[in-house]
């Protein structure tokens, strides 16, 4: 068994956004928006679906006008995954996507056009018994806020959260996620932590134009990473300029790696050497892309020689151990049989298959 402890997760209310729960004692979820023209339904129910094959819990898909919003009943009737709102300023578009059935609204009470439009989104979203999340992004922060603190700062961050989250409060509203996003991990991470002190209000984490899928991946990974380490973070969101789809990938394996979920396949493999003595790139590629849709948590090692190979391959559920031309498959630690390179994916595939119980 490989080391883990999990971290303690900061104590927060709950909401629930359709079927899935936010906050709480509730898993941490993976969510993702879509960049299509939401107006075509079409377009966008297939990106949503390859969002769902992907594992995608929850997916936002933005609402800029009334022809958007006219086409979220036949999106919300062809997905099973929950659907966000994201609104900005035009509060009309927040009851529109109520009334056609949304999971969740995305919008900045202070950024609705006062307190009356406020009291109407809240009116509505309390009799459709959704949850708002509030977005707070360092690069729109107020202008007071930003000639009170001169740049983007983790106080400036914090203080028009605690804004937002007051006006809700005082329409008497508390179905409440907020997030602090910054394209800067320390920021945010700064940020959030500083909030977290200060309210038990669940977090959709997020570093935001965090950049394209390898930069970006990495940014969302210290950010998101130093975060949830510290248990704090109920729902994520990697955003990446790449196609959605990258973003539930990396959400699901940064989660993976703290061991917060556990999901498909964890592959553990050997950066390889000198000593190397078969083709580990091109096995761990081709694993890797057999079995990304098992579902069942299982780690497998994949390890290029014999000095660390066997140790690592014996601590996995199922390991594999190269020679020369050949390799040790082990299940638990304990020996299967002699595999050689030519048969070594097929080995590992039946292997899989053996302890999930069907067919991958
Ligand atoms: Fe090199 Fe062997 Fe370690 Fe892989 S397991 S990096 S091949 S020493």
């Amino acid at each position: 068994m490989h080391y883990s402890t999990r971290p303690e997760r900061r104590k927060t209310r709950q909401v629930k956004v359709g079927k899935i729960a936010i906050g709480g004692d509730a898993p941490v979820s993976v969510q993702s928006m879509t960049t299509t023209n939401t107006w075509d339904a079409q377009a966008t129910l297939a990106q949503i679906h390859e969002l769902e094959q992907a594992g995608c819990e929850i997916v936002r898909c933005t609402v800029p006008t009334e022809k958007d919003a006219a086409a979220l009943p036949e999106i919300l009737a062809g997905t099973k995954i929950p659907v966000v709102a994201d609104i900005h300023f035009d509060y009309r578009m927040a009851i529109k996507a109520a009334e056609a059935g949304v999971n969740k609204l995305r919008l900045n009470p202070g950024n609705i056009g006062g307190e009356k439009k406020v009291q109407m989104v809240v009116d509505c979203a309390k009799a459709h018994k959704l949850p708002i999340r509030i977005g707070v992004n360092a690069g729109s922060l107020e202008k007071e806020l930003l000639e009170k603190y001169l740049r983007p700062t983790p106080e400036a961050m914090y203080e028009s959260g605690m804004r937002h989250i007051k006006i809700l409060e005082e329409a008497g509203f508390y179905d409440i996620v907020i997030s602090l996003k910054a394209s800067d991990p320390k920021l945010m991470i700064d940020s959030y932590s500083l909030l977290a002190t200060r309210c038990d209000y669940p977090f959709h984490l997020g570093v935001t134009e965090a950049g394209t899928k390898f930069t970006g991946t990495i940014k969302n990974a210290i950010g998101m990473g130093a975060l949830l380490e510290k248990g704090i973070g109920d729902t994520i969101r990697v955003s990446l300029t790449a196609e959605p789809v990258e973003e539930v990938k990396a959400g699901f394996e940064i989660l993976k790696a703290l061991r917060i979920r556990e999901k498909g396949i964890n592959l553990i493999a050997c950066p390889t050497c000198g000593r190397l003595e078969i083709d580990l790139f091109k096995l761990c590629d081709q694993v890797e892309a057999r079995l990304k849709n098992v579902e069942e948590p299982i780690e497998i090692a994949i390890m290029g020689c014999v000095v660390n190979g066997p140790g690592e391959a014996q601590a996995a559920k199922i390991g594999l151990a190269a020679g020369r031309g050949q390799g040790v498959l082990y299940l638990n630690g304990e020996v299967v049989k002699k595999v050689k390179e030519e048969d070594m994916l097929k080995a590992l595939v039946e292997q899989v298959e053996q302890v999930v119980g069907h067919p991958v």
